[in-house]
């Protein structure tokens, strides 16, 4: 095949893989966890990555006049599209780590990486070495986001300015990897004057690169805001500020879960005994879900669950586990061994709306309690 239909070709589906990329990043739900917060700010560095490859990768367009630059912008664009890849595998990496398929994930991962790597290694050819590594960590990116952020729709609308550069350093990639398509063979083969080809170069790559690192810069400032706002500085997870910015489609069961005779560890240890239990209850709450899941703390020792693509009895199952969990568990503060039990209301969603459910769920937890506590009610 020709070196430019070759070129077109990989191109053509560099773009399919960023179509998918900005499709995923158009349903980034607002992240929950801290592990979640940790993987999406490694999703955007992975980005810069890779928008500063694009760029160096760019640089080859004057290395007919300037020879010099070819191999150091080889190099360079290499080593960045690798910085990428481990930034994408310590994401996916940081986000599953305490889920079952997570495990899959990260082999699935690691795998494109090595593949894609011996394959810098092995091949001295510019079109392949420059269009396949590319087209390649697209598709991984585009993959790693969407298996990490699973859910078909937020359950929290994104709404800082982060994911706003981040969705426009996407589609900037899109028009980049177009605009490719169009112009560099012709860029390449053709006598185009080194003023333009610079032009362009500044142009596409220098408002991708503000961009995406813009994506990052407002995200950590506007998380920063959010944390103080919506996030309950104690457990990390979301407070009840949340609750009105919920999708009505937010979850499918709706489980609330209190410890039992909590004042009694305030009373006898002190409330930093207290906290501590608080803070490992959310912990051991926020293990037990998955990544579509979500936890917020309603006031004191009284966390709301919103469990999705979970049927009744499905649900039922987990907080089962969990109730057994969260008893068998031995926490320590500070040298005293301290005992918990939980109860649980659970109630599927079905016709109520949201708000109904979650009282619904509340009123079962109060029958829990009544039963004898350590137990789970269900509707
Ligand atoms: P029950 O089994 O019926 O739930 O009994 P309980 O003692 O756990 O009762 P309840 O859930 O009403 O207890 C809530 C207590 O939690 C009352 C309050 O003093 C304490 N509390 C609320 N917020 C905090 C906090 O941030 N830290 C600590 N240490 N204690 C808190
Ligand atoms: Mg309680
Ligand atoms: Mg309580």
């Amino acid at each position: 095949m020709q070196d430019s239909n070759l070129l077109l070709m990989l191109n053509a589906i560099g773009t399919a893989c960023t179509v998918l990329l900005a499709h995923s990043a158009f349903q980034l739900p607002a992240p929950a966890t801290m592990q979640q917060k940790r993987a999406l700010r490694y999703f955007r560095l992975a980005l810069v990555g890779w928008a500063l490859a694009f760029a160096i990768g760019s640089l080859q367009l004057f290395s007919a006049n300037w020879p010099a630059l070819r191999p150091v912008s080889i190099l360079f664009a290499n080593l960045t599209y690798c910085s990428s890849y481990f930034c994408i595998l310590v994401a996916v990496a940081t986000r599953y780590q305490y889920s079952a398929i997570g495990i899959r994930t990260w082999h699935y991962a690691a795998l494109l990486a090595l593949c894609s790597m011996l394959v810098i290694a092995l091949l001295d050819n510019f079109l392949l070495r420059n269009l396949l590594i590319p087209t390649l960590c697209t598709l991984l990116l585009g993959l790693a986001l969407r298996l990490s952020y699973l859910p078909a729709k937020a359950t929290v609308q994104p709404r800082h300015r982060g994911d706003q550069y981040l969705r426009l350093s996407l589609l900037l990639l899109l028009l980049n990897l177009l605009l490719t398509n169009l112009l560099m063979v012709p860029l390449t083969a053709s006598g185009i004057p080194t003023s333009t080809r610079l032009l362009m170069f500044i142009l596409l790559n220098g408002i991708l690169l503000t961009s995406a690192i813009n994506s990052i810069f407002h995200y950590d400032l506007t998380e920063k805001i959010r944390h103080e706002g919506q996030t309950d500085a104690l457990t990390g997870v979301y407070n009840r500020k949340i609750l009105p910015q919920l999708q009505p489609q937010a979850a499918d069961c709706v489980l609330m879960a209190d410890l039992d005779h909590f004042k009694r560890i305030n009373d006898t240890y002190g409330h930093d005994a207290g906290d501590y239990v608080i803070q490992q209850f959310a912990v051991l709450l926020q293990h037990a879900i998955r990544p579509a899941d979500t936890v917020i703390r309603m006031g004191g020792e009284e966390f709301l669950i919103l469990l999705r693509q979970t049927d009744i009895s499905a649900a039922q199952q987990i907080t089962e586990r969990l109730c057994r969990q969260v008893a068998a568990t031995a926490l320590n503060f500070k040298g005293t061994p301290l005992q918990i039990t939980a109860s649980f209301g659970l109630c599927p969603v079905g016709q109520h709306d949201l708000t109904q459910a979650v009282q619904q769920a509340d009123q079962l937890l109060y029958l829990a309690k009544q039963q004898g506590r350590n137990r789970l009610v269900r509707s």
